[in-house]
Formats: C-alpha cells, sequence, structure tokens
C-alpha cells in the first residue's frame, strides 16, 4: 500500500497567506502532516495560529498558497472547483462550533440534506440509523428549536456522518456546549474511532476535549510546535500555558508591537 493511502489525509509544506504586499498574513507556514486513517487528532494553539485554516485546507474547503494536500489517494492541487466540492461532498464530513441547522427542517430533514444534495433519494432506514448512532432516534421529527444545544451537535454530526466520510473535522465543535454536554459529544465522536475506525481531526482549545484524541498537535505562528500522543488533560494544558507564556510563541502584546 502506498503511504498516502493508509493516511486519509496528508499536508505537505502547506502554507497559506491571506492577502498581499504589507497586507499579507500567513496563517499557515510550511505545514506538513498525516493523518491516519482512524486515528483521533486533536489540534490545539493559542488564537491566530492557524488552527481553524489548517483544518480548511486540509477539509478541501480552502486552497493552499503552497505546498499539497491529499485525500486517501488524491491530491487536492489542481482540482477544478467542480471535482473539489464533488470530492468534499463524498468523503469529508465538516462540524462546526454553530452547529448550522436549518431552523425550518426537523432533524431527519437536516441529516438527509446532504444526499438530496448529492440528488439521491435517501432511505428513511437509513436517517434513523444514523441518528440512533448519536442517540437521536426519538428526536427525528424535532426541529432545531426543540432540541438542546447538545442534541443539535449530535444532528449535525449526523448529517455529517451520513455520506459514511473518510474524514470528520469539526472545527471547535464543543466550543458552545457545557462540559458535561461537551464530553458527551466527544464520547460519541471517540466511539466512531474506536469501533468504525473513523478518522476524526478536531480543533479545540479546551485540554479536557483534546485528551479524548489519540494524539495532539500544537500550532504557533502557522507552525506546527511540537505534539503530544496518547496524555492527560493536565499535560495537555500544562504543554499550552508554557507556549503561551513562552516570548518566542507567544503573540505579541499591542505594547511591544507598537512601542512608542
Ligand atoms: P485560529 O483558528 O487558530 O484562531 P485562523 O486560522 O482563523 O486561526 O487564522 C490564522 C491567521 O490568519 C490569523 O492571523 C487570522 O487573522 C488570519 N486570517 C484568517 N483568515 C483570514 C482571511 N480570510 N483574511 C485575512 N486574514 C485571515
Ligand atoms: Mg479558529
Amino acid at each position: 500500500m502506498r503511504t498516502d493511502e493508509m493516511h486519509a489525509i496528508r499536508l505537505r509544506d502547506v502554507s497559506r497567506v491571506h492577502g498581499s504586499g504589507d497586507h499579507a498574513v500567513t496563517a499557515l507556514d510550511r505545514v506538513s502532516l498525516a493523518f491516519p486513517q482512524g486515528t483521533f487528532t486533536a489540534v490545539m494553539g493559542p488564537s491566530g495560529s492557524g488552527k481553524s485554516t489548517l483544518l480548511q485546507c486540509a477539509a478541501g474547503l480552502d486552497r493552499p498558497t503552497a505546498g499539497t494536500v491529499t485525500v486517501g489517494g488524491t491530491e487536492l492541487t489542481g482540482l477544478s472547483e467542480t471535482r473539489l466540492t464533488l470530492l468534499r461532498r463524498d468523503r469529508i464530513g465538516f462540524v462546526f462550533q454553530a452547529f448550522n441547522l436549518l431552523p425550518a427542517l426537523t432533524a431527519e430533514q437536516n441529516v438527509a440534506l446532504p444526499l438530496l444534495l448529492a440528488g439521491r433519494r435517501p432511505a428513511r432506514a437509513e436517517v434513523r440509523e444514523v441518528l440512533e448512532r448519536v442517540g437521536l432516534g426519538a428526536r427525528a421529527k424535532h426541529r432545531p428549536a426543540e432540541l438542546s444545544g447538545g442534541q443539535q451537535q449530535r444532528v449535525a454530526l449526523a448529517r455529517a456522518l451520513i455520506t459514511r466520510p473518510d474524514v470528520l473535522f469539526g472545527d471547535e465543535p464543543t466550543g458552545a456546549l457545557d462540559s458535561q454536554t461537551g464530553r458527551q459529544v466527544l464520547g460519541l465522536l471517540r466511539g466512531m474511532v474506536d469501533t468504525d475506525g473513523q478518522t476524526v481531526v478536531m480543533v479545540t482549545h479546551d485540554p479536557v476535549a483534546a485528551s479524548y484524541a489519540d494524539r495532539v498537535v500544537f500550532l504557533v505562528d502557522g507552525r506546527v510546535h511540537g505534539e503530544l500522543a496518547g496524555t492527560t488533560a493536565e499535560d495537555i494544558a500544562a504543554r499550552m500555558t508554557r507556549l503561551e507564556s513562552d516570548p518566542d510563541t507567544r503573540p505579541m502584546t499591542g505594547a511591544e508591537a507598537f512601542p512608542c
């Protein structure tokens, strides 16, 4: 097997620069990372360190300025917008901090939507099965406003899973949830990795959330700044505190950036 096939996603020397000239911001700076199939990776780093940009580039939602991203065996660079859209639709799932459900649709209609958009007529049993996987079999007819935050995020998870994506990405998926509800969602993600071999990549600023992952990758100023594997929330929190207090990695304060 080629290595790209064992990795659900691989980034090689990926840079992403926003704007140009004096206004250029380097959100990612030559990042190389691989996410092996069937593993759960957390991405952490200070605000503005490039976490969301990393996820968007890895998921084919944003295009790197330089470097390559490979999903399964397919390199995204050079794919047309249409091919990229199809690849995203078939192989990538994404959940956000804001659940982004359509308020007028029931849970089952929200979950069925990606299949409808793909031109498939979803079977009710298929929709029910994925709602049951996230523990919401009894809530299929409820609209988002009739569900708690945790239930809404589980509907969003079911919607991301209905297409059986190779990789599930989450950008702070528990950021809007209280800690107990967040843990339920994290337990579900962990279960999908352990039971179904799902690949999960999740951005979080919460060391407890990150401790559900097999591996935590740290980003600082758009660069990978080490990683931890199989560790505890305490160790992860200590590492984050060091990253944020180290003068070489800490973002400059206003007074340091503009001394007068
Ligand atoms: P994080 O998710 O870690 O907070 P982001 O990936 O959102 O970081 O942003 C990384 C850097 O890129 C930040 O400095 C941010 O201001 C900048 N950035 C992100 N998106 C854009 C954009 N569309 N235009 C200009 N700058 C951007
Ligand atoms: Mg972000």
